[in-house]
């Protein structure tokens, strides 16, 4: 299959950079270039920035109902394309097939419920406090032009959040989706063009980001900056929306912990956790980490785990049968060597995978290490690949306190039959959202996003609608 070479999208056309400049981009499967992406000069951000300031005039000047309309059209394209959509997916990033259409055909939904939700944008009445002359009005407008910064390990769906809800709410937007993934989401940006999308209500650059972001933070015309990826870098974006007094949504790093349970159904807990760590090979934000399981039940546990590790078939994503793909790109190799090093050095041992396989792509085994030490770098630094850390506890409370260590609070997850139990988690594991007995659902409508380091704001839920939106007060006396 050809893989094509990705333009920029400025005012509804598909244009080479100014200076013509390009970046790489290569297949993880095989380490091979398999083509480029437009690298955008300031020139062209300033050009994106300009068409999203005519666009936002004519997207906020469209009732709802015509905003799902072309909503609703676009998410029908990403339906119908998703086979032409998940191959450019698998091919840049390296996850399975069966992965890369169902975060296409996941990104379609999300776009529908936005498509709907943006109907409910309400502001409302309020009595005043002595005069019925007075209409108390509390209003909700679009915030304006957003800048929004998305990464490689979902190439669509960390799109498709921000795109989803800052078009319902009213808002344009120019995107910087990842460079090392840049085909899938421009396909995912076409499908808005072709549902008839009026100019500059979408832009998508590529380029060097450390560049775009303080060019576009601090422009004038941008008025909210939305970024998903590691905290080091979203503290870095924060501070400086922070300095042009910016709205900010910050979707950053986890390193979730996994609660086993005295009286958990082990195999659940094995089937489902092993799903959701080897998922996307470990690099997903919400992905079970810190596994710390009651001593009773480690070794069984630890074993079955083991098991599930090695029976997994890792390879190129586009072949037949794969169940992991490669890690992304050369750096989070290295990345689990370093962290694996340190483990065993700190006392921890292997009881699965724990190497690369092969000297061709970006693939590392899946791997469980038990024996863990709270001071290893694996249980403080999100390792953001296919690697298990366990640790035992003997008391709740030490389990407990053990989650809540980090500065991380992303997500979590725990195994137990007790509901008291579960309550007692609900109360006391500081995360933006705690699965319990089953693997991470995020849909649409649920909120997403994190607490503490993990960052601010929503991706899901009308909670994610309110990012895009100001609030404004508006009285009025009769004359
Ligand atoms: P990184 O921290 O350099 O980059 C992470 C993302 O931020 C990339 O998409 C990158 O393009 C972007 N980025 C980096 N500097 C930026 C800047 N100054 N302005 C705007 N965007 C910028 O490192 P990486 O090697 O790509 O990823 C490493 C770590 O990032 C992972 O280990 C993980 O912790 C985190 N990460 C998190 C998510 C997530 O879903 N929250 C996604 C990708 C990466």
């Amino acid at each position: 299959m050809t893989y094509p070479n990705t333009p920029l999208f400025i005012d509804d056309a598909w244009s080479d950079a100014a200076d013509g400049r390009t970046i790489p981009v290569h297949n993880p499967a095989t380490g091979e270039a398999i083509g480029s992406v437009a690298h955008a000069s300031v020139q062209d951000l300033d050009r994106a920035v300009e068409s999203v300031r005519r666009g936002f005039e004519v997207w906020r000047g469209y009732t709802p109902a015509q905003r799902s309309k072309i909503m609703r059209r676009a998410a029908e394209l990403v339906r119908a394309r998703v086979d032409e959509i998940a191959r450019l997916m698998t091919l840049e990033q390296g996850k399975p097939l069966a992965e890369a259409r169902g975060e296409t055909a996941a990104a379609a939904d999300m776009i529908d419920w936005f498509a709907e939700e943006g109907f409910r944008v309400y502001g409302r009445l309020v009595p005043h406090r002595s005069n019925l002359a007075v209409r108390q009005m509390v209003l909700k407008d679009p915030v304006g032009p957003v800048a929004a910064f998305a990464p490689w390990n979902f190439p669509i769906n960390q799109v498709a959040r921000k795109v989803a809800a800052g078009l319902a709410a009213g808002c344009s937007m120019i995107v910087k989706a990842p460079e090392e993934t840049p085909a899938s989401p421009a396909a995912f940006i076409r499908a808005f063009q072709d549902a008839g999308l009026p100019a500059g209500v979408l832009a998508l650059v590529y380029g060097d980001p450390a560049e775009i972001s303080t060019h576009l933070i601090s422009h004038p015309v941008i008025r909210k900056i939305t970024f998903t990826g590691s905290t080091q870098v979203g503290k870095e974006l924060a501070a400086l929306a922070g300095r042009h007094m910016k709205r900010v949504s910050m979707e950053l790093g986890g390193h979730a912990p996994v609660i086993v349970c005295e009286d958990a159904d082990l195999d659940l807990a094995v089937r489902t956790l092993g799903a959701a760590k080897f998922r996307n090979s470990g690099q997903v934000c919400t992905s079970p980490t810190r596994f710390l399981v009651h001593r009773s039940v480690a070794k069984e546990f630890g074993a079955a785990l083991a098991e599930f590790a090695n029976g997994l078939t890792v390879g190129d994503g586009l072949v037949e049968g794969t169940q992991m793909g490669p890690l992304a790109n050369p750096r989070r190799l290295d990345a689990m060597e370093a962290l694996g090093e340190d483990a065993v050095q700190r006392g921890a041992s292997v009881l699965a995978g724990g190497r690369r396989l092969g000297d061709s792509g970006n693939y590392w085994a899946p791997t469980v290490y038990e024996h863990v030490t709270p001071d290893s770098r694996l249980f403080n630094e999100e390792p953001f690949g296919p690697v298990v850390g366990m640790c035992e506890f003997d008391d709740l409370d030490d389990a407990i306190t053990e989650a809540n260590r980090l500065a991380y609070g992303l997500a979590g997850y725990a195994f137990t039959r007790s509901l008291t139990t579960a309550d007692q988690l609900t109360r006391r594991v500081e995360v933006g959202m705690l699965w319990v007995n089953m693997p991470s659902s995020p849909s649409a409508e649920l909120p997403f996003g994190g607490l503490k380091d993990s960052g601010y704001g929503n991706e899901g839920g009308p909670e994610a609608l309110e990012c895009y939106l100001n609030t404004r007060a508006v009285s009025i006396m009769h004359a």
